[in-house]
Parts: C-alpha cells; sequence; structure tokens
C-alpha cells in the first residue's frame, strides 16, 4: 500500500493500492496499470476512501526562461511547486503570477482547474500545455485555446482527458511590469512593485485562509455559484449587502462564503470536522477526521445553503472514491 497522508492536504490518514513518484517524462512510459490518480499536493482533493489503483506523484522539475523582443517565454516542470516557481520569477524580474502566491500545490496541476485568485486566473498566461497520454503513450502539446479555460474549469477536468498527464507547462509574460490591483484588498498607493503585491497577497491569505500544515484543508470547498438576475434579485431582497460578481455571460457569481456564513455555518464544528472561522468556504480537519466526517459536513452545509437560498452548491475540490473520481451526487 502506499500512504497517501503526505499527498492531502486535508491530512486524512488514507492509501492507494500502489503508488510512483514522477521525475523525468520516460519514467512515465514504464506505467502499465489502467486504474491512475494524478496527485500534486493533494490541495485540492478529498479521498472518500482508500484509493484502489495507483497513484502518480508529479515530482517533474525544471524551468527554462527565453526573452523574445518585449516577452518572456517560461516552460516550467509540472511538478515544481507553484510558490517557488511564482518567487523564481520574481527573482529574475518576471512578472504576472505574484497575485497567486502562496497558493498550494504543484505548476502541473494549475491548469487543471486554471486557479484563481485576488482577480488573476492562470490560464491568461498559459501559452501551451504538455501532456502525456498515459493510453495511446504520445507526448503532445495544448495550444492555450485547447485547454478551454474556463471559471476553476478546463478539458483536463473531463472523463475522456483523465489519462492526460501535465508535464510541464508553458508561459508568457510582458516584460513591462502592470500591476493587477482590482481586488479591493489591493487598492493601495504603496503597492508599486510585484514583490509588494506577492506580500501583500500573502498577509490576505495568512488572515483568511487556515495553513494546511496545521490545520487540514483543500481550500476554497465549493464553487462561487453563478446565478441569473432573477435569483440576484430575489436573494437581494433579503439580503441587500450580498456581494455580487457579474460575468461577461450576463451570470452573476455570488460569494459562496458569504452564503454559507448567513446560513449559520461559519465556525461550526461537527465531529473532528468544521468550517473555518476567518473563511466559512474552507471546511477543516480539526484533527483525526474521517473522511465520511468531512463529507457529511459538507452535505450539511450544502442543505442549509439551500434551505435559505434555493442554490445547490458544487464542490471545487475532487472527490476521490475507491475507483477514482466520483460527483457530489453519488456519495
Ligand atoms: C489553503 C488552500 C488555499 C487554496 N487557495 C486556492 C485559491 O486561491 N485558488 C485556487 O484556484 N485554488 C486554491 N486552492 C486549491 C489548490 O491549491 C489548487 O487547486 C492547486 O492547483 C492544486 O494543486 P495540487 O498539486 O495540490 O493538485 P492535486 O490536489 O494533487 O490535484 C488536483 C487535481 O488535478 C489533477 N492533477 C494533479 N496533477 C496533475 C497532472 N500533472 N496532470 C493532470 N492532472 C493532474 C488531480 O488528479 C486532481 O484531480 C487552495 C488550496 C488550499 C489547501
Amino acid at each position: 500500500m502506499f500512504d497517501l497522508l503526505p499527498y492531502n492536504t486535508f491530512g486524512l490518514d488514507v492509501k492507494a493500492k500502489e503508488g510512483i513518484i514522477i521525475k523525468q517524462v520516460e519514467e512515465l512510459a514504464l506505467i502499465k496499470e489502467t486504474k491512475t490518480l494524478f496527485l500534486g499536493q493533494g490541495s485540492d482533493v478529498l479521498f472518500v476512501s482508500d484509493y484502489d489503483g495507483l497513484a502518480v506523484i508529479n515530482a517533474i522539475g525544471g524551468m527554462d526562461i527565453v526573452k523574445i523582443d518585449n516577452h518572456y517565454e517560461v516552460r516550467a516542470g509540472g511538478g515544481l511547486i507553484l510558490d517557488d516557481f511564482i518567487k523564481s520569477l520574481l527573482t529574475y524580474g518576471i512578472f504576472g503570477l505574484e497575485n497567486l502566491s502562496a497558493i498550494p500545490g504543484t505548476v502541473g496541476a494549475a491548469p487543471v482547474q486554471n486557479i484563481g485568485a485576488y482577480g488573476c486566473e492562470i490560464g491568461d498566461y498559459i501559452t501551451e500545455v504538455e501532456v502525456y497520454d498515459l493510453d495511446t503513450k504520445r507526448l503532445f502539446t495544448l495550444s492555450h485555446d485547447e485547454c478551454q479555460f474556463g471559471y476553476r474549469t478546463s478539458l483536463f477536468k473531463e472523463q475522456k482527458h483523465l489519462r492526460y498527464f501535465i508535464t510541464h507547462v508553458n508561459f508568457s509574460f510582458d516584460a513591462q511590469f502592470s500591476p493587477n490591483l482590482i481586488y479591493p484588498g489591493l487598492k493601495d498607493e504603496e503597492l508599486k512593485d510585484a514583490m509588494s503585491i506577492r506580500n501583500r497577497v500573502i498577509s490576505l491569505r495568512e488572515r483568511k485562509l487556515p495553513d494546511p500544515r496545521f490545520v487540514g484543508n483543500a481550500g476554497s470547498f465549493f464553487k462561487n455559484p453563478l446565478v441569473d438576475l432573477k435569483t440576484l434579485e430575489k436573494i437581494r431582497a433579503k439580503f441587500p449587502d450580498v456581494p455580487v460578481f457579474s460575468q461577461d455571460d450576463g451570470t452573476y457569481k455570488l460569494a459562496a462564503g458569504y452564503l454559507i456564513d448567513k446560513a449559520g455555518c461559519r465556525g461550526i464544528t461537527h465531529g473532528h470536522a468544521g468550517t473555518w472561522e476567518h473563511q466559512a468556504l474552507v471546511i477543516v480537519n480539526r484533527g483525526q477526521a474521517k473522511p465520511h466526517e468531512i463529507v457529511s459536513l459538507a452535505q450539511y452545509v450544502a442543505a442549509e445553503v439551500e434551505k435559505l437560498f434555493e442554490i445547490k452548491l458544487i464542490p471545487e475540490v475532487r472527490i476521490i472514491g475507491k475507483d477514482g473520481e466520483i460527483s457530489w451526487d453519488q456519495i
């Protein structure tokens, strides 16, 4: 059995039938197992049981930088720790990802859900993603458009592409620094350079989010729901201060943390699972939690929100069972 405790930030004591740590692309060709689960740091997964297959851990390193005219092209190994990568870029004077500082996980997993924070999404900087298809044993490159980046989603989440192992990610960054200060907490005249934006983002995150080294969690448990105008108006009638973000497609994004808070679920504890006091959207392991305790707390929170707002929350976290990913409704 392969211990998954170091590979899930919820800190759940779960195992895989087998595991392999991939440091070189060539090692992927040795994989014969047909039931596989790709993992970086396990900061976006919830195991609801042991996994009856091969855990394939991405540890492919390396970083190449080329400056062409007024931009930098960067190729990064998928196993690099994202925050180390961002820090290295800044020390080379390459800007763009500073708003994503301190998001746990690997570079290779970042395109999967098109990670985002503080007004920035990683997909906006990705030019190509290199993958190894475990079914066809083929290495190939997907363009930005082929990756189909959306709000916390991409082609890599589709069932038929779950055997695409991301080996490298290619980025393009403008050589000219232009700060992204859209997020209200970043509107500050003192934030003149990328390193001060990074430091501000880190301190905002530290205030709001639990550190998985001390409190097991996988960040935002649910996605922020998108609603139509009619639903928004109904909610606004009862909760005029509801935070709303208008989307280009005419829908409205609501802050799931606000809904959970209003439903009376911030800082609650059931058994060994709870919601974080400073950000209700984060479900935490209060120590020794079993997978079923995390699941039943999440189901309770979702039910309370639905009762009050008639909105169904959908997990952002990937739920992994004995045979692989399972949907929320299957639990
Ligand atoms: C405290 C905390 C804060 C967070 N804040 C944010 C945030 O602000 N914004 C945000 O977007 N996310 C956030 N997250 C979620 C998480 O950090 C990201 O989703 C991250 O990209 C996951 O990286 P990972 O290496 O841990 O991936 P894992 O959790 O190991 O894997 C995530 C998914 O990607 C797949 N995958 C992993 N590696 C590969 C690969 N090489 N090829 C193909 N598929 C792969 C896995 O099968 C799984 O389905 C947060 C998490 C925590 C714990």
